[in-house]
C-alpha cells in the first residue's frame, strides 16, 4: 500500500468505463471545466484514428494469422475456478455464460463501439423515459440524444449511399417480405461516403483522420479505419483536449467510500503488474451494465460501500435472440456490407397470431472471410450468410449475485413471452425465404439492463433520476445497469444519453 501522502489528490471525479455512458460522461464533464481521471481496463485500439491522435501504445484488433488468440479478453461462468478466466488482457470481448442468460460485451478504450453494429436508434417506445420516477421523463433526455446522436454523426442511409447487399434490395422479388425503404430506415454511426463507392481518408472536427466507411472493414471485430463512428474519437479525442486523463489497461477491483467522504478506487494497473488506488470526490461507474453490478456489489461485500437494497435485482437481456440466417448464397459475398443494413418484417402482420406483435428483428453481415484464418467452410458460412438479431421487452426479472467472488446470474428465459415470440418469427423467416434461421436455446445479450435501477427512492430503486446511489451519496452509475426497464432495441444512444444527463446532474451538484 502506498503512503498516503504519496497520492496524488483527489479528482473531481473518476469515471470507471470508456463505453457509450463512460465516454459521453466524461465528455460533459470536462466541458464543465471539472478535473476528471478515466480507468479503463482495455487498451487503445490500433486504429487510423487513435494513431492520429497520437496515442503511443495501442493494440491491434483481432485480425489475420494472430487474430484469434484476440478474440476473447475474459471468459467467465460459475462453472470455471475462480468464476473467471482471462485469457488475454488485450483480447477484444469479454463473455459470461450462465444460467438462462449469456452476455457478451467489450474491451477497450471505447468499450462497445468496436464491436457493435453501428445502430444508433432511439428507443423504439417514445414515452420510454416517462413513468419510471417522478421528475423524469422523455423531455429531459432530449437534449442528451442530441448532443450524442450529433457527435457520432449519425444518419440513415439513402439509396444514393449506393451500399452493397442491403437487405430490402435482396429481398425484393419476395413478395412475403416487406421490402420498401427497409434499406434507409436504421440510423448507423458509420461516415458513408460522400462519392459513393470510393471511400476517402477525412478529418473529423477534432482534427482527428479517419476513412469513410469501407465495405466489410467497419463490423464486429473493430473498424481498423474508422469508417464506424468509435468513442474513442468521436468523444473522447475532445475530451483529451479539454483536459480529461485516461489510465489504459486499468482493472478496477473494488470501490470504498471514506469517512472524509471522497471515494477510494482500487485498481490492477496491467501495463506494470502492480495494485494501484486513485481517490476522488465523486466516482461514475459505467463499466457496462454487468461489470458495474459486478463492482458494485463486489465493493458492497469487501465493506467497501454500503449496502444498497435492490442491487442486482430486475436485471435483464433486452429480449434479444441472435440467430444465424443459413441464405446459402454463393452468388455474393454477403459479408462485403455494413455491419446491419434492414429490419427484416413479414409482409403479414398477423403472421405470428391474433395480439402477437412482429418483433424488431434486425439483419446484418457477418465478420468478413478474410479477417481472420477460421479455414473454407466457416468462411463459406461467413461471406454466405448473415446473421439475424430479434429484440423487445423482455420482464427483467433476473437477479446478478456475487457469491464468494464469483458473479452470477440467475435468470428464466420462460418468464419473458418475447423470446417464442422470436423463435416464432424466425421459424415463419425460414419457411417464407426457404432459408432456415439457425439458433441456440439460451438466449445471447449484448444488450444487458438493470441491477441497479433508476427509482423515486430507496425503497423504489439503487439510484435516483441523476444516477445517484441513494446509500452512496457521490456515486453515479452510468450505463444500462440503472435502465428500470428494457429498451427494446439497441441500446447505445440511450446509454450515451444517460451518461450525459448524469454529467449534467454532477455539474449542477458540484456549483
Ligand atoms: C456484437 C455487438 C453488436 C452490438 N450492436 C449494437 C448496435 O448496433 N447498436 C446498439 O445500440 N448497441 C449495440 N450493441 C450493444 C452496445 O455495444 C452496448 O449497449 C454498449 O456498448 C454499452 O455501453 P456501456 O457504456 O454501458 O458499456 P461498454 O460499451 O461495454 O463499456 C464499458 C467499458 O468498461 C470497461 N470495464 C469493464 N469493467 C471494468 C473494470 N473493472 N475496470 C475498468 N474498466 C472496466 C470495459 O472494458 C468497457 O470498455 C452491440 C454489442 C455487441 C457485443
Amino acid at each position: 500500500m502506498s503512503d498516503p501522502d504519496d497520492l496524488p489528490a483527489p479528482v473531481d471525479v473518476l469515471v470507471i468505463g470508456s463505453g457509450f455512458g463512460g465516454s459521453a460522461c466524461a465528455l460533459a464533464l470536462v466541458e464543465a471545466g471539472l478535473d476528471v481521471l478515466m480507468l479503463e481496463r482495455g487498451p487503445w485500439r490500433d486504429t487510423v484514428p487513435v494513431r492520429s491522435m497520437g496515442i503511443a501504445a495501442r493494440s491491434p484488433l483481432p485480425r489475420g494469422r494472430r487474430g484469434l488468440l484476440r478474440l476473447v479478453r475474459t471468459l467467465r461462468g460459475r462453472w470455471l475456478p475462480g468464476g473467471r478466466a482471462t485469457l488475454n488482457r488485450h483480447g477484444l470481448f469479454d463473455i459470461h455464460l450462465d444460467r438462462g442468460l449469456h452476455v457478451v460485451c467489450a474491451s477497450g478504450v471505447g468499450g462497445g463501439s468496436h464491436v457493435y453494429g453501428g445502430l444508433n436508434e432511439r428507443p423504439p417506445d417514445p414515452d420510454y423515459w416517462n413513468g419510471i420516477a417522478p421528475g423524469l421523463g422523455a423531455a429531459d433526455l432530449e437534449p442528451s440524444y442530441q448532443r450524442v446522436l450529433a457527435r457520432m454523426g449519425s444518419r440513415q442511409p439513402l439509396a444514393d449511399d449506393q451500399l452493397p447487399n442491403m437487405l430490402g434490395a435482396r429481398l425484393g422479388a419476395n413478395p412475403a417480405f416487406v421490402t420498401d425503404g427497409v434499406d434507409g430506415e436504421l440510423t448507423m454511426g458509420l461516415a458513408f461516403p460522400e462519392t459513393p463507392g470510393q471511400p476517402r481518408k477525412v478529418r473529423t472536427a477534432d482534427g482527428v483522420e479517419r476513412w469513410e466507411a469501407r465495405p466489410g472493414e467497419d463490423g464486429v471485430l473493430g473498424s481498423a479505419g474508422g469508417g464506424k463512428t468509435t468513442l474513442d474519437f468521436a468523444f473522447l479525442a475532445r475530451a483529451l483536449q479539454l483536459g480529461l486523463k485516461v489510465l489504459d489497461l486499468c482493472e478496477v477491483s473494488t470501490i470504498e467510500h471514506g469517512a472524509d467522504g471522497t471515494y477510494t478506487v482500487h485498481f490492477v494497473n496491467h501495463h506494470s503488474g502492480r495494485r494501484e488506488q486513485r481517490t476522488a470526490r465523486r466516482v461514475v461507474v459505467a463499466a457496462g451494465t454487468l461489470n458495474t453490478l459486478g463492482l458494485l456489489l463486489a465493493s458492497v461485500a469487501a465493506g467497501g460501500l454500503a449496502p444498497m437494497a435492490g442491487l442486482g435485482e430486475r436485471f435483464g437481456g433486452n429480449g434479444d435472440f441472435f440467430g444465424y440466417w443459413k441464405l446459402d448464397d454463393v452468388a455474393r459475398d454477403l459479408s462485403h456490407s455494413v455491419p446491419a443494413r434492414g429490419l427484416l418484417r413479414l409482409a403479414d402482420e398477423e403472421a405470428l397470431g391474433p395480439g402477437r406483435a412482429w418483433p424488431m428483428i434486425a439483419e446484418g453481415a457477418l465478420p468478413t472471410p478474410a479477417s481472420l484464418p477460421l479455414g473454407r467452410r466457416i468462411a463459406r458460412l461467413l461471406s454466405g450468410g448473415s446473421f439475424v438479431a430479434g429484440m423487445g421487452a423482455d420482464a427483467q426479472d433476473g437477479v446478478v449475485r456475487w457469491r464468494n467472488g464469483r458473479l452470477r446470474i440467475d435468470y428464466r428465459p420462460d418468464g419473458s413471452a418475447i423470446f417464442a415470440r422470436i423463435r416464432d418469427a424466425f421459424r415463419l423467416i425460414g419457411e417464407r425465404s426457404g432459408r432456415r434461421i439457425y439458433h441456440f436455446q439460451t438466449p445471447i445479450t449484448v444488450h444487458p439492463t438493470g441491477g441497479a435501477c433508476i427509482g423515486a427512492d430507496a425503497d423504489h430503486g439503487v439510484v435516483d433520476i441523476h444516477g445517484q446511489c441513494f446509500a452512496n451519496p457521490g456515486l453515479y452509475v452510468a450505463d444500462a445497469a440503472a435502465f428500470a426497464k428494457p429498451v427494446s432495441g439497441p441500446p447505445s444512444m440511450s446509454i450515451a444519453a444517460w451518461g450525459d444527463r448524469v454529467a449534467q446532474g454532477i455539474v449542477v451538484a458540484t456549483g
